[in-house]
């Protein structure tokens, strides 16, 4: 492999019509892929999809939002569907279990909090789904990929606190494995914080289109990073606009270089030896 999206979602409906033609995509360009869950149907999607490719692995879990009743599941729709409410899952631990022994399987979420997409009475819910999420990598022993959404601009969070700090609060009490804050847009010492519990941070195609990133990216060290897509979302710069999809990674890469002044070649071999390290996929 040349590059790794450690952060996708070829598992959603946005790719139904032609994920022949994407996974070809990455094939050509040498990109391996992590997909991610959001709750059963597409946790099993992600199993089903690293089964039947090369170079493609899957994490299982469920999303904050999905365990909230209220919220309008764009994301499983896509443009033009009617509205639909998320019936609210609970994370239910035999069924992943038992999806987790299909093999290939280097993750558990993405679990944390969501305060933008739901309500403050669902605090305690995706509390609980968290904790069930990170009780579950305890046993089969693979890192958890944290989901952190602050609320909305002139909203409070639900605890009166950052998102980070709710996160870290409840990783620290429970967690005992690594773990990944992805789409990372915390401060700093959010970030150092987290580092120092065995937390390490991915980047999105965001950071080639917002310059606020940018002294985040040249502060942390390079072993603690990781690069994703997030697709179908956040297309990096040139695709902005278009679908999303997972060898578009490789603008992130190079992004990266470019903020920190680094060789390209030097970056990527970095980068891809921290996500083979932390996710295990040579073994
Ligand atoms: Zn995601």
């Amino acid at each position: 492999m040349k590059y790794i999206d450690t952060h996708a979602h070829l598992n959603l409906s946005a790719f139904s019509e032609d994920i022949d033609e994407v996974i070809s995509r990455c094939v050509e360009k040498e990109v391996a892929v992590i997909n991610i869950g959001t709750k059963e149907t597409t946790s099993a999607r992600a199993v089903e999809l690293a089964a039947e490719n090369k170079d493609m692995y899957a994490i299982i879990g469920l999303h904050p939002i999905q365990t909230a009743p209220a919220f309008h599941d764009e994301e499983e729709l896509g443009e033009g569907s009617t509205a639909f409410l998320s019936k609210g899952e609970k994370f239910n631990t035999d069924f992943y279990r038992e999806i987790s022994k299909k093999g290939k399987v280097v993750g558990v979420g993405e679990c944390g909090f969501d305060y933008y997409h739901t309500t403050p009475d669902s605090y305690s819910i995706q509390e609980e789904a968290f904790i069930a999420q990170i009780q579950f990598a305890n046993e089969i022993g693979v890192p958890l990929m944290i989901h952190t959404r602050g609320p909305k601009p002139n909203e409070a969070s639900p605890t009166g606190r950052s998102v980070y700090a709710d996160v870290y609060d409840v990783l620290k009490q429970y967690s005992k494995v690594p773990f990944n804050v992805h789409f990372y847009a915390g401060t700093y010492e959010e970030a150092k914080a987290f580092f120092d519990i065995g937390g390490t941070v991915s980047f999105t195609g965001v950071i080639t289109f917002a310059s606020v990133y940018e002294d985040l990216v040249r502060k942390i060290p390079l072993e603690l990073m990781h690069c994703e897509t997030d697709c179908p979302y956040v297309a990096p710069v040139p695709y902005r606009g278009k679908r999303c999809e997972p060898w578009m990674v490789q603008e992130v890469y190079k992004k990266i270089a470019a903020i920190r002044n680094e060789d390209e070649e030097m970056v990527r071999e970095k980068l891809i030896e921290n996500a083979k390290k932390f996710y295990k996929l040579d073994e």
